[in-house]
């Protein structure tokens, strides 16, 4: 393998549903697991795709002019700004192909989105790590320490990854302390400001870091269409930078990344905000049902503007999610973050959330 291939730690995805409920003799099972929109997708989005499937045959428009045109729009920014990707993980990967490499540097929060690490190791680049926030920091335990983050930039550094909010902690920091941050930067260094889950932020502390891009030439923002949007299956997101940046992404895309049903889908998913804003209003009607349960039973609930919860236990999260997997409800252990006493769960309807709260309250007494 490649310098660096060996040594990553690879993705854990979970096991397919059907596999989970054949091991674990169960029906019927729950899936709080993978920060999917428990609403399912926009009906628009899902007739956009269907309507895809006659024209199979044919190549999709590897620009994806029309999304790229109602993006532009979206955000204000130039089509030229914007970068497509199978996912916002295949832009994560083309940030790291197109400015990294062996002798260079990605500086990001221990306990940041698993896929960093991933990108910057498989070129062959060194992940520089700053400690997160302890446990028991008053206002925004495991999140993104800024000073930490700040103090491992150095010559050899050229990305930032900062997930506002972070995955799996749920963890945020302010728009006016992130901007702030992104500014003290050299030029030399691009800073990628994650917003997968920005839609379900409650409040507007965290900011639109897309508006932040004429500012600074060395930001890099992404979204996905998995998240609120629902459309996780069929693989959308994007990066928003300066044009010059875009190109070099854009050099490194391989043609046609994003197939025809998810561009058309994404495209008019983009139309429907009643189903985003039926979609924010479950979440945080469920955030505050699941926290209140978690604290009932006495768990450390981290404090989250995403669409999930990092809870805490007293025990470990792998022995907890095998007793919940027998229950048929499965959420994500996050060992391999180094969290070995948490689970992540994410914020289902208000009928999974009480089934969860029920088994849990069942196996913890
Ligand atoms: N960033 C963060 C912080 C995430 O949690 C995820 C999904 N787990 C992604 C990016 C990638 O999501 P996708 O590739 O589906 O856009």
């Amino acid at each position: 393998a490649a310098p660096g291939v060996r040594e990553l730690m690879p993705y854990l995805p979970g096991k397919p549903i059907s596999e989970l409920e054949r091991e674990y003799g169960v029906t019927d099972s729950i899936k709080l697991a993978s920060n999917e929109n428990p609403l399912g997708a926009s009906p628009l989005a899902i007739e956009a795709a269907r309507a895809e499937l006659d024209d199979v045959w044919l190549y999709p428009d590897a620009n994806g002019f029309h999304l790229k045109q109602a993006l532009a729009k979206k955000h204000g920014v130039p089509v030229e700004a914007i970068t497509l990707g199978n996912g916002s993980n295949d832009v994560l990967v083309f940030l790291a192909q197109a400015f990294l490499q062996p002798g260079l540097e990605a500086v990001f929060s221990q306990y940041a989105f698993a896929v960093y690490p991933i990108a910057t190791q498989m070129v062959g680049a060194k992940a520089n790590i700053a400690p997160a926030l302890p446990a028991d920091h008053a206002t925004m335990p495991l999140g993104h320490d800024l000073r930490g983050l700040f103090h491992r930039v150095g010559n050899d550094t050229r990305l930032v990854f900062v997930a506002n909010p972070n995955n799996p902690t749920g963890t945020w920091l302010s728009g006016e302390r992130l901007k702030d941050f992104v500014g003290s930067l050299p030029p030399h260094v691009i800073c990628v400001v994650d917003e997968a889950y920005t839609e379900y932020a409650e409040s507007d502390t965290l900011g639109d870091a897309s508006t932040w891009l004429e500012e600074f030439p060395n930001l890099v923002v992404t979204r996905t269409f998995s998240k609120a949007y629902g459309l996780a299956g069929l693989r959308v997101g994007y990066a928003l930078s300066n044009p010059g940046i875009a190109d070099m992404l854009n050099r490194v895309r391989p043609a046609f990344n994003v197939n025809a049903p998810a561009l058309a889908a994404a495209r008019a998913a983009l139309d429907d905000h009643e189903f985003i804003a039926e979609t924010r209003r479950v979440n945080s009607e469920g955030m505050r049902q699941l926290s209140e349960g978690f604290e009932k039973l006495g768990l450390t609930v981290i404090p989250s503007a995403a669409n999930f919860l990092l809870v805490g236990f007293n025990r470990s999260g792998a022995e907890l999610n095998e007793a919940l997997l027998k229950r048929g409800v499965i959420v994500r252990p996050v060992g391999n973050y180094g969290l070995d006493n948490y689970l992540r769960i994410t914020i289902g309807t208000r009928k999974q959330n009480e089934r969860l709260l029920a088994a849990l309250s069942e196996i913890l007494q």
